[in-house]
């Protein structure tokens, strides 16, 4: 089975347009770019794009290749005044001088809707999520969406950041899967990786994850995005070899991808829904 995370998303999409229209409120969101980096501004784009079709308002702001980490500081800190502004992204990598953490520690966590602040990873380890990274998150929809259960089961998440690999295992434990997190020091991975039930790959490595590393009739949930020798596209499983072995498998592209864009639409409107009910936050 393919799990189509185009499909998907594209049906939360048109859901949360009517909830959002339903709803009389106008969520807005900001997105924080610095630098030129080709990759990002795509990225800013689409969830633009994203944005404008489900009714949510956007601010792009944009910092030149060597603004200081004060500089990003004082426009989060105004974003984080504004009240018109109910969710913030700062568009990740930044440039080497900024300092990350302190960046995104300074977003206000009730418009934290990438869920990186410690604030949301801490409540996400409790137990009690608020936001969550999109991605990972991104990828539980889908999993519900295809009727995949995940109590009892085993899952095994290859890559341990903090946007996929360490939210992901913590949102696999919520929802009752017994769970693994692998890295580059991890023994034995192939072993590891044979008995998922629930295999995901965050490693950023292409084909890396062929049949020997893949149960007969796990899920597997491919989050690379990387590019060949011959520049294409492709996640990290080597999708041909491991297709016909795997009970369900996300392509790349329009698997994991669209989720992470849905999901920010929809942490953008629950920021909104919760600023409704408190407009302290
Ligand atoms: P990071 O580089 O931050 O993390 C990669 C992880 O893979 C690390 O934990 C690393 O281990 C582990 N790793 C590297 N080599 C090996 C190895 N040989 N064996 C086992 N583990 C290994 O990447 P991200 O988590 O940010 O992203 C992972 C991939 O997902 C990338 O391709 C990225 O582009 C993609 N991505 C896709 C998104 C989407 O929307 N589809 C969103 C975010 C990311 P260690 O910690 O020990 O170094």
């Amino acid at each position: 089975m393919i799990l189509d995370g185009k499909k998907v998303s594209e049906k939360r999409l048109e859901i949360l347009k009517e909830r959002i229209e339903e709803s009389g409120l106008y969520p807005r969101l900001a997105t924080v770019i610095v630098g030129e980096d080709p990759g990002s501004q795509l990225y800013v784009r689409m969830k633009h794009r994203a944005c404008e079709r489900v009714g949510i308002g956007s601010v792009g702001i944009e910092l030149p290749e060597d603004a200081s980490t004060e500089r990003v500081l004082e426009t989060v800190a105004r974003l984080n005044r504004d009240p018109d502004i109910n969710g913030i992204l700062v568009q990740l990598p930044l440039p080497g001088q900024v300092e990350t953490a302190r960046v995104i520690e300074a977003v206000s966590p009730g418009k934290d809707v990438d869920g990186f602040h410690p604030y949301s990873l801490g409540r996400l380890l409790a137990g009690t999520p608020v936001f969550s990274p999109c991605t990972p998150k991104g990828i539980m929809t889908i999993l519900a969406e295809y009727g995949i259960e995940t109590a009892g089961k085993r899952a095994v998440v290859v890559g341990r950041s903090i946007d996929v690999g360490r939210p992901m295992a913590a949102l696999l434990l919520n929802a009752d899967a017994t769970v693994t997190i692998c890295h580059s020091r991890t023994q034995n991975l192939a072993d590891e990786m044979r008995s998922a039930d629930i295999l995901v790959s965050a490693v950023g490595k292409a084909r890396f994850v062929g049949p020997d590393m893949v149960g007969e009739g796990a899920t597997v949930i491919d989050v690379g995005i990387n590019y060949d020798e011959n520049g294409k596209l492709c996640g990290d499983v080597d999708f041909a070899a491991v297709a016909g072995k795997a009970g369900a498998i996300t392509p790349v592209p329009g698997g994991v991808g669209p989720m992470t864009i849905a999901t920010l639409m929809e942490q953008t409107f629950l920021a909104a829904t919760l600023r409704a009910c408190d407009p302290a936050l």
